[in-house]
């Protein structure tokens, strides 16, 4: 038997894994002992990996070859590797020269590795001229990027986990990480334990497990948490909490905030959040942590698609790093906003620019010296300046006929993203969807003319970073099955076969090599890392070799030897002046607010034991122990005052599609809202997943769309 160190492929934690293994099968998994971001902890998901890696292995359930369709009415039909990879080069290449490259839309994932992403975004932006690539992880942490890059100047959450030993009120807010960061609550818990003065707040719509084991839950109405956060600034200032002398030393833009939050009296903010006046006063003291006889305590801030999943999601971000900035509570101990991320590797995508809008190494597509940068460090004359179309926008574009081609890797855009009704038009209407995947059974394969098989988890090499900035190791321990093979050495096959095709123009010294000439997953991490250099997030002493050693924190410069636990401890903030910045956004109620014909405001979220669009956790009987089949949460009141009994199939409508499926009580939910699992989809669930209902309203800053809440209507399913 083998044992082999990885990484957890499922939520933004990144538990250190090992995996056992017996010649090509993956027999067991257990959590790794010396990991620092579990110490051997797995939640359920990561202990029954190895089950899922085994009943992917099922030729009916695995791509194992490439494959082709004739015409869209046709089946995929097996196909050689080089016969596809010259036919993804070709039709992009003729749609290029044809329609020019913004005719072209890739759309990645979360779940690929740092060195996948770099080579799609490489190809994209330096080889084929379009920054339309961009990915699922717009729909899980966009609005979290243009928050702190808004207040804090660099795309960094500035803490560590450690810093839930440290901190004396923890302020849970949008996330329900009981379930969907579970290995972090369990640390949270024994925090906790070891200190039981220490506060937890939660403010969240829905009681959930989270919600439950708070010392205050603030059971706020969906969309008023801009409300809220003015509010706790309000009294804080009313009462004398803030810290006048960091806000003066480190800050700007103060006065105006002041003035945005006089109106949000707790009395206000009561009303309109649907809260007592006097937990929002509470609140506001245990935050702002002063205490008589010492040091204030500190305050650490968590959140999740709660903030990140809304039409004004960059405002709830810098509204909550308001009440950080204003308290002094950051670069410390126990203090900061934390961001939790969803995906395994949403950090790693955002470090080598996996956005329409970004670049290499946290630059900026709309700076053009970044552009520059980035153009010669790569070997071509010119990045292009438009930005590319972000997830929504780039469905909505191949709807309409102005995207003519999509390349999808890694994710499942059928069954995830919002107004699912536009995205299959889109999926229908593009002339050429090629899809690289380890699954055929998704419900994007059903759309794809060209199916690649890529390897998957316990497969592949390379590294993911995790919600604290650790940049870990993901090994293979066994081979890819059959012909699939990695992400980024698919995407560079493609990308050599269209240097030929169509050859960029190339930057002054250039001698007819390759611009992608990597040989391993090493190669792509090397050119990588020395693209960071001098940058925020500089990597430049973080080798693979090192890596080998132990998971590092960023930034590792060259010669140093540890990453950076915490941020911000000089109070210099990576703005130009070294300031951070206030934000004073009006509050914006969510794009579609309940009325009488939709009068239910409807919530989706995770469950405890699956994962996404249920690709990998789905296959496992034991997964479905926890919640076995699709149901509509609501409140018990709300199902005796329509005389429903637990059971009742139930249509949902919202203004884009419907779904039925039976009603279940919960008291997690409250009147007048509704909750499904945002994991179901058509194959269990009559009218197709959640996002039939969902709506593509997005936050104007961030794009990242408003996939928490929509109005619906409830009525009793006719009977066929
Ligand atoms: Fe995997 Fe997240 Fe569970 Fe850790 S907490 S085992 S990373 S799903």
């Amino acid at each position: 038997m083998q044992a082999t160190r990885s990484t957890c492929p499922y939520c933004g934690v990144g538990c250190g894994v090992v995996i056992e293994s017996r010649g090509a099968q993956i027999t067991g998994v257990r959590g790794d002992p010396d990991h620092p971001a579990n110490f051997g902890r797995l939640c359920t998901k990561g202990q029954t990996l190895h089950l899922t890696a085994a009943a992917h292995l099922q030729p009916q359930l695995r791509a194992l070859q490439p494959m082709r369709r004739a015409a869209r009415d046709q089946p995929l039909l097996p196909v050689a590797w080089d016969v596809a990879l010259d036919e993804v080069a070709q039709r992009f290449a003729q749609i290029a020269e044809e329609s020019g490259p913004d005719a072209l839309g890739l759309y990645l994932s979360g779940q690929l590795l740092t060195e996948d992403y770099y080579v799609f975004n490489k190809l994209a932006k330096g080889l084929l001229g379009t920054n339309n690539v961009d990915t699922n992880s717009r729909l899980c942490m966009s609005s979290a990027v243009a928050g702190y890059k808004q207040s804090l100047g660099a795309d960094a959450p500035p803490n560590c986990y450690e810093d839930l030993d440290h901190a004396a009120t923890v302020f849970i807010t949008g996330s329900n990480m009981a379930w969907a960061h579970p290995v972090l609550f369990r640390r949270l818990e024994d925090a906790r334990r070891a200190n039981p003065a220490q506060r937890w707040i939660v403010a969240d719509p829905r009681r959930t497990e989270t919600a439950a084991l708070a010392d205050l839950h603030l059971q706020l109405l969906p969309g008023t948490d801009v409300v809220l956060y003015h509010a706790l600034l309000h009294v804080m200032l009313w009462e004398g909490l803030t810290d006048p002398a960091f806000i003066a030393a480190h800050t700007t833009g103060f006065e105006a905030l002041r003035d945005r939050v006089r109106e949000f009296s707790p009395a206000v903010a009561a009303k309109t959040c649907g809260l007592k006046a006097e937990d929002i006063v509470q609140a506001a003291r245990w935050i702002a942590g002063v205490q008589a006889d010492g040091p204030r305590a500190p305050t650490l801030s968590l959140w999740c698609q709660g903030l990140n999943q809304s039409s004004s999601g960059t405002d709830k971000n810098s509204a909550l790093i308001n009440l950080h900035l204003a308290t002094g509570q950051i670069g410390r101990p126990g203090a900061g906003p934390f961001s939790l991320t969803g995906q395994p590797n949403a950090m790693g995508g955002r470090e080598v620019g996996g956005l329409a809008n970004l670049l290499s190494a946290h630059r900026d597509l709309a700076n053009p010296a970044h552009r520059e940068e980035v153009a010669a460090f790569w070997g071509v004359q010119v990045v292009p300046a438009v930005r590319g179309k972000s997830a929504v926008q780039m469905f909505e574009a191949a709807a309409e006929g102005e995207i003519r081609a999509l390349w999808i890797a890694c994710t499942n855009p059928a069954q995830s993203l919002p107004n699912q009704a536009v995205v299959r038009r889109a999926l229908q209407r593009a002339e050429f969807v090629v899809l690289q995947e380890a699954y055929t059974t998704t419900a994007t394969a059903g759309y794809a003319d060209l199916l690649l098989p890529a390897s998957t988890w316990g497969e592949k090499e390379g590294t993911v970073t995790n919600s604290e900035r650790r940049i870990s190791r993901v090994r293979a321990a066994v081979p890819a099955p059959g012909q699939a093979r990695a992400d980024w050495a698919i995407a560079a096959d493609v990308a050599q076969r269209l240097e030929k095709l169509r050859p960029p123009a190339r930057w002054p010294g250039w001698q007819g090599e390759t611009l992608f000439p990597y040989r391993s997953a090493e190669d792509v991490w090397n050119e990588h890392r020395e693209s960071t250099r001098g940058r925020d997030l500089d990597i430049t002493g973080l080798s693979y070799a090192q890596l080998e050693a132990a998971p590092q924190q960023w930034p590792l410069r060259e010669g140093e030897t540890t990453g950076a636990a915490r941020l911000y401890a000089d109070g210099v903030f990576p703005t130009p002046d070294g300031r951070a910045r206030f934000v004073a956004p009006a509050w914006r109620n969510v794009a579609e607010p309940r009325d009488a014909r939709y009068p239910v405001a409807l919530n989706t979220g995770r469950l405890r034991d699956q994962w996404h669009g249920a690709s990998r956790t789905g296959t496992l009987g034991r997964l479905f122990a926890h919640s076995p089949e699709p149901v509509l949460e609501l409140h018990p009141q709300e199902l005796a005052r329509r005389r429903w009994l637990p059971g009742k199939l139930v249509r949902v409508a919202s203004r884009r599609g419907a779904l039925v499926l039976p009603v279940a009580p919960s008291e997690a939910v409250a009147p007048a809202q509704a909750f499904i699992a945002m994991h179901w989809g058509g194959e269990w669930l009559s009218g197709g997943g959640v996002n039939t209902l969902t709506s593509d309203s997005v936050c104007p800053t961030s794009h990242q769309p408003e996939l928490k809440h929509a109005a619906v209507r409830l009525e009793p399913a006719a009977l066929p």
